[in-house]
């Protein structure tokens, strides 16, 4: 088996998803929790939880069951201003917001520049807050609720400072170092960040659910030991895959290497040329060897993109699926799909970008509901 790395930081090599709930401790989302979903939401699922990119949970039965019985919860998620957002930074987003809308809940989103100040090393307090406002444009754009949806900065937002003293006094260094790793070098900003980013958990005395890409569940992991001492209850969450960049399915797509990823403010056309020449396939040497075997696509990234986000409809993946291992379908054409599809999605994203310039104000959370 691949050997594969998972961190707040860090995501390496071929990751094992099923060996990941096990090393993690958490549970594996299952059929009738999707059923449950459906049902009280009345709605079909969207492809992100019919196609199990959320693959793992913690306590989402305990959210599903507080919504039935009427005590409600409410969503929590963030973003690490660090840089521009590129496609596997939004997908998560676009997951929150249908929870959103179909459960009719309150959601906060922190953006936190103080976070990655500390942790990155090359990047100033000015860049980070920089960033925070480029990436809330992105946020906004994906079309939340103004009315239910409260955005943060950590920089700006101080009253967090507050209600982060409590949770500070819980967590000693041992805990905090098991979980992350710290080290003698590790600046002491760092080691009292736990508590600032697991401060919203406690914005409502209310059951919070996170959904995020699951290299953050360390975090959640950490407000799972003193949440209920403060007499709060233990964060939910759900978990999602990651999204591969470009030139192969190992790792999830990288800020830092910025051919591998197709950022949410680049040129479409310059997207389309990137997806052109980077595109890991599955296709074989030549084309008639291809029309003879078949295609891959469980070793694609042009395939995986069109199931993670670029294919809404399962007939017509499907469909895909098979005339690409049939030999039918050959790549070059199928990189035109996928690239059509990318750049419809940025131009409609980058017009609403442009829209969320005048709606920042009316998302910005105060303290006050
Ligand atoms: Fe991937 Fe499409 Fe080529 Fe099949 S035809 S290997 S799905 S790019």
């Amino acid at each position: 088996m691949d050997e594969f790395k998972v961190t707040p930081w860090d995501v390496e090599g071929m990751v094992d998803y099923a060996k990941l709930i096990e090393e993690f401790g958490t549970s594996p989302m299952t059929d009738e929790l999707l059923e449950k979903t459906a049902e009280l939401t009345r709605s079909e699922l969207p492809m992100y939880f019919r196609r199990r990119f959320f693959f793992s949970h913690r306590d989402y039965d305990k959210v599903l069951a507080d919504y039935e019985s009427g005590k409600g919860f409410f969503l929590y998620t963030g973003r690490g201003p660090s840089g521009p957002m590129h496609i596997g930074h939004i997908i998560p987003f676009f997951a929150t917001k249908w929870l959103q809308e179909k459960f009719g809940v309150n959601l906060y989103i922190q953006i936190t520049d103080d976070e990655k100040f500390l942790f990155k090393d090359k990047l100033t307090f000015e860049d980070t807050k920089r960033w925070a406002y480029d990436n809330i444009l992105d946020i906004i754009a994906v079309g939340f609720d103004p009315d239910k949806t409260f955005i943060f900065q950590d920089s700006e937002f101080t009253k967090i400072y507050e209600m982060a003293i409590p949770i500070a006094k819980k967590i000693n260094y041992s805990m905090a170092k098991a979980v992350f790793g710290f080290t003698e070098q590790s600046k002491i900003g760092m080691i009292f960040y736990p508590a600032i980013q697991a401060a919203p958990t406690f914005f409502e005395r209310k059951r919070c659910l996170i959904p995020a890409a699951i290299d953050q569940d360390p975090y959640w992991r950490l407000q799972r030991d003193f949440a209920e001492s403060l007499g709060y209850y233990k964060t939910a969450a759900i978990h999602s895959k990651f999204v591969p960049g470009l030139m192969g399915l190992e790792g999830k797509m990288s800020a830092s290497k910025p051919e591998t990823a197709v950022y949410l403010t680049d040129d479409p056309e310059e997207a389309g040329k990137k997806i052109w020449k980077y595109a890991l396939t599955g296709g074989r040497a030549t084309a008639k060897e291809q029309r003879e075997k078949g295609g891959q696509p469980e070793k694609c990234v042009v395939f995986k993109w069109f199931e993670i986000f670029f294919e809404p409809d399962d007939e017509k993946l499907m469909e895909r699926y098979h005339a690409c291992k049939s030999g039918e379908l050959l790549c070059g054409q199928c990189k035109r799909e996928l690239i059509e599809r990318v750049q419809e999605f940025l131009k409609e994203h980058q017009k609403k970008r442009k829209e969320a310039e005048k709606k920042v104000e009316k998302f910005k959370y105060t303290g006050e509901l």
